[in-house]
């Protein structure tokens, strides 16, 4: 017999084949059906094939069906196993018998095939649907284990609470962080075991799972959260509190809280501010904390009339004192004199220190000079007083330089710039003394400054002037070429010359943008000359940052063809400071301006280094020679014989030459016997704005 036990497995036991047959007949369509006549065998096919299902008779001689019942329960894997009696009797007892001893049902002889069919069938349901809800239970089991591993497991603290906010589960994490274990917990309301405070004030808050629960959302904690263990250890928290819905997620059936310990990162976090924004010698707030504090202070205190004013305080020949007593007596100084100026200030004023022997002191908010001038004074008074390290006395003194918002700067760093130059005009004139940047600054400086402030307003306005001055040819008279020269003009409508403004663009690196707008304004001048019908070359002077910078060949060819402007009409005069910043990079430039179209002069010539090695290496188209040696051509014979070399080299390498500042006629005459081509001067024309040049195309002869 082949044996299908997907079907189902019954082993039927009876003395009586014919109701074995029977019993075969009734269920071998449905299911895999084993018989025995023997009780001893049916022991051993029961141990070897766990039959889901055993018939037994009651009456056989070998042993009665209740005997070997008992048999076959005490065999393990057959737990499972349904037993059926087969049962001619009438009697109650028998079958009150059975059923104490575990029987599932009885089959009456003589066997009815229908019934003993459908009596198996029900019994075989039930198993059925008992391995289903075991297996269902097993999966339940498991999952529920290993969820409660994860929460057992979990970083975070957990907390479960019923609607009443009553606990139901509180994982370790938790139990660590509150102080209560699980069992104690369970049971008992939520602000009990949770206690919250706000870490600043001290004052209770309300728990986030209590909104949750009322608001059915979730809810974070407020921040600066601190939770109190029962042992009274406060621990900073951060968290997330929801609802716990149930499965259709219509109704609210409980709440869960989790919360992470982040004492130790609040910690790092504070440190590491502080580590960023202080001086790690004296713990005072360092350049970084200060800039943000003058920031603050200067919006804090705008469309008032009140000032913020730094002190930039130096320590008088600190450095001879450092190095001659060594490192660390000169650390401890520092760090008293630290403590000094904090003393002499309030709590409103910031004392920093910048560098080695440099501290600001900010006075965030002040009214009047005459605070400015105490404080000052209490700064070098309590510097003065010797300090004593290691039992040795330190005499010190301070220069210092005041510089106050909004009267001396605008910005943070033009405050200590200003202080800076206050303070240095303090050490070249004595030291221990403080000054302030307004009184102090040379009439230089504040030259320097308002011509940088006018460059400002100019540039945004695009209102630079450029004059031409035109270049002449000395052979035939004829005009060779314009060169455009900046000017700048005052608020009193004067003209500034650009000897006055042009280093000080250098300096504060306006000089791209003053450039630009200059090759901008020359190239459509250019362009309306050459509309109106009286083409000329404009010569545009070129600063040395301005050539340097990556991106110029472009910005003269994106200018160029702005104009629709042809290179041929277009020369860049350098000078030789800007090719000596980096030669390699400077005749690269010179050879892609070239190969672009527009010609190359050497401004000044004779100036600066003017190497014959440097001639030869850059291939200029024109040389400009410099007027102080045309000035003394008719009255210095080197001069003149200078001028005859260069006219000579320029010569022999093929340059063309331009001879500049030619004044008086007796200068004419000496460049043109020396054979020089072109000339440019105040004889001829001064510079000027370009309509006012309309003569120029005469011929000058
Ligand atoms: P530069 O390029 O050598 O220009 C010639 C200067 O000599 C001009 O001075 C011009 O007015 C002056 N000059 C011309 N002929 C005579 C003369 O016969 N006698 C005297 N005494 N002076 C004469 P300016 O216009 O004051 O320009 C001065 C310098 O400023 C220029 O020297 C040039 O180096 C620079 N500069 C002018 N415009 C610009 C510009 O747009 N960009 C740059 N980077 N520099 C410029
Ligand atoms: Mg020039
Ligand atoms: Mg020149």
């Amino acid at each position: 017999m082949k044996l299908d036990f997907n079907k189902g497995l019954i082993l039927a036991v009876d003395d009586q084949e014919a109701d074995l047959l029977i019993v075969e007949h009734a269920l071998s369509d449905y299911y895999t059906v084993v018989t025995t006549t023997s009780p001893a065998k049916a022991l051993t096919i029961a141990r070897d094939l766990t039959p889901d299902i055993i018939i037994l008779d009651i009456e056989m001689p070998e042993m009665d069906g209740f005997a070997l019942c008992k048999a076959l329960q005490a065999i393990p894997t057959l737990s499972d196993t349904a037993y059926l009696f087969i049962t001619s009797h009438s009697d109650i007892s028998y079958e009150a018998k059975a059923l104490a001893m575990g029987a599932a049902d009885f089959i009456s002889k003589p066997i009815n095939l229908d019934i003993c069919r459908l009596r198996v069938k029900s019994q075989m349901t039930i198993k059925q649907q008992a391995s289903s809800l075991h297996e269902a239970y097993s999966v339940l089991h498991r999952e529920k284990m290993h969820l409660s591993t994860i929460l057992h497991s979990i970083g975070d603290a957990v907390i479960a609470t019923d609607t009443k906010e009553h606990i139901t589960y509180i994982n370790p994490v938790a139990e660590r962080l509150t102080g209560w274990s699980q069992k104690e917990a369970v049971g008992l309301g939520l602000t009990e075991v949770m206690v919250l405070r706000d870490a600043s004030s001290g004052e209770c808050m309300v728990n986030p799972l209590h909104v949750a629960l009322e608001q059915k959302r979730c809810v974070a904690m407020a921040l600066n959260a601190e939770i109190i263990s029962r042992d009274g250890t406060r621990y900073r928290v951060q968290d997330i509190a929801s609802p716990i819905m149930d499965v259709e997620g219509n109704h609210v059936i409980g709440g869960v809280i989790v919360f992470q310990d982040v004492t130790d990162a609040i910690a790092m976090t504070t440190k590491m501010t502080h580590l960023t924004n202080h001086d790690q010698l004296t713990g005072l707030p360092n350049r970084i904390l200060l800039h943000d504090r003058m920031l603050q202070a200067i919006k804090n205190i705008s469309h008032t009339d009140r000032m913020v004013t730094a002190l930039l305080i130096d320590l008088d020949n600190f450095k001879y004192i450092n190095d001659s007593v060594g490192h660390h007596v000169g650390d401890a100084i520092i760090q008293q004199v630290a403590r000094r100026l904090e003393a002499v200030c309030d709590a409103y004023t910031t004392v920093s220190r910048i560098g080695g022997d440099e501290f600001v002191v900010l006075l965030s908010d002040c009214e009047s000079m005459s605070y400015i001038n105490t404080i000052a004074s209490s700064v070098i008074e309590t510097v003065n007083v010797p300090v004593v390290v290691e039992g040795e006395a330190h005499r010190l003194s301070v220069s210092m330089g005041v510089s106050i918002f909004p009267k001396d700067a605008q910005t943070p760093e033009e405050l200590l710039r200003h202080a800076d130059t206050a303070m240095y005009k303090v050490k070249s004139e004595g030291k221990n003394n403080f000054s302030f940047f307004a009184d102090e600054l040379s009439e230089d400086l504040k030259e320097r400054v308002n011509i940088e402030k006018m460059l400002h307003r100019t540039l945004d306005d695009n209102a630079l002037l450029v004059y031409f001055q035109p270049k002449y040819s000395l052979t035939d008279g004829g005009l060779t070429g314009m060169e455009a020269l900046v000017r700048m003009k005052r608020g009193d409508g004067s003209v500034m010359s650009p000897y006055s403004f042009i280093p000080v663009a250098e300096e504060s690196g306006l000089i791209k943008q003053l450039g630009k707008q200059v090759l901008d304004k020359s190239c459509q001048q250019a362009k309306a000359w050459l509309d109106a019908g009286t083409p000329v070359k404009v010569a545009v002077n070129i600063g040395a940052s301005q050539f340097n910078e990556f991106g110029f060949t472009k910005t003269v060819a994106d200018t160029l063809s702005k104009y629709n402007l042809s290179p041929e009409w277009l020369e860049l005069e350098i000078t030789e400071s800007a090719l000596i910043q980096n030669i390699n990079s400077a005749k690269k430039a010179i050879m892609s301006l070239q190969r672009l179209g527009v010609s190359i002069a050497l401004d000044d010539f004779g100036t600066g280094y003017s190497s014959l090695s440097y001639l030869r290496s850059f291939n200029f188209d024109v040389l400009k020679i410099d007027r102080s040696f045309i000035q003394d051509i008719d009255s210095d014979q080197q001069a003149l014989s200078i001028v005859k070399a260069i006219v000579n080299l320029a010569d022999s390498l093929k340059l063309e030459i331009v001879c500049e500042g030619i004044e008086t006629h007796a200068q004419l005459l000496a460049l043109k016997a020396m054979g020089c081509e072109q000339g440019q001067g105040f004889y001829f024309a001064k510079p000027q704005p370009a309509d006012a040049l309309k003569n120029a195309w005469k011929v000058h002869s």
